[in-house]
């Protein structure tokens, strides 16, 4: 079977190159061409047996802070290995053609950063950015090893230089709004974009739903680069179902070619 030739509309094209603060929202749709599970499938192989649920919530960490710890330490030593793809480069890309483009990524890696976008926020945390659960000082972690840790019995998270307490994941817990540093620059992109491309995101989690609202409240065109319906295709200017790192490099292509 042939496939079918993606379509991508001139009026699409016209407004990414017309745009002059594009934000990128990126979400774990990104993960799987970098062989990174999706945020909510969990993890295989041993930590299948875990909830994933119950790894990523406070309550979670207070029941059990050193399988919590261990299954982020986990996730970060797997996002370290991965590497970008041609979505993450597309990316970064976009900010050489279009230099007021920023990234907005509910991703806890750092593949936006190794494939070169200039300006990345993060808006739920980073897996190597993790802080005190008490007085939230940042705690600097050393490189992540290249092997799986031994399944258990886990140790303890490390203590706070500062005061002792528990450090926590640096990403944040499901249901835990960005922090208000993190939101405050977050509104600030939504209010000066003039177009926001979505990609690899279902817009579900609060954050970015309603970062993608309050865009299109300040004039915003929301365009969707995804394979699967979202709750706000109704609302977006175009909806262009499939993978980012096939449709993005051919959306740069097209809107400026011999570029
Ligand atoms: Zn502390």
């Amino acid at each position: 079977m042939k496939p079918r030739k993606l379509h991508l509309p001139e009026s699409l094209l016209q407004s990414v190159r017309a745009a002059r603060n594009i934000v990128v929202l990126t979400g774990s749709g990104l993960n799987p061409a970098s062989r990174l599970p999706l945020a909510r499938d969990g993890m295989r192989g041993l930590w299948a047996r875990y909830d994933s649920a119950a790894l990523a919530t406070e309550e979670g960490f207070r029941r059990d802070p050193a399988l919590v710890w261990a299954w982020h330490e986990e996730r970060r030593r797997r996002a370290r290995l991965a590497a970008p793809n041609a979505a993450h480069r597309a990316i970064a890309e976009l900010a050489v053609r279009s230099p007021g483009a920023f990234v907005v990524t509910q991703n806890g890696d750092t593949l936006h950063e190794r494939a070169g976008s200039p300006r990345i926020l993060h808006l739920l945390g980073r897996f190597d950015q993790p802080r005190c659960s008490a007085c939230a000082m940042p705690y600097t972690l050393a490189a992540p090893p290249a092997k799986p840790g031994r399944q258990g019995p886990f140790p303890p998270p490390p203590a706070c230089r500062i005061c002792g307490n528990l450090v926590r994941p640096g990403r944040l817990w499901h249901g835990e709004p960005p922090a208000s540093d993190v939101w405050a620059i977050a509104k600030g992109l939504a209010a000066a974009a003039d177009l926001i491309l979505a990609v690899g995101t279902s817009c579900e989690t609060p954050a970015a739903a309603e970062f993608c609202y309050a865009a299109m409240a300040d004039g915003a065109e929301l365009v969707q680069i995804n394979p699967n319906p979202t709750l706000l295709d109704r609302v977006a200017a175009h909806n262009i179902k499939g993978p980012a790192e096939k449709i993005l490099p051919l959306l740069l292509a097209r809107a400026w070619p011999g570029a």
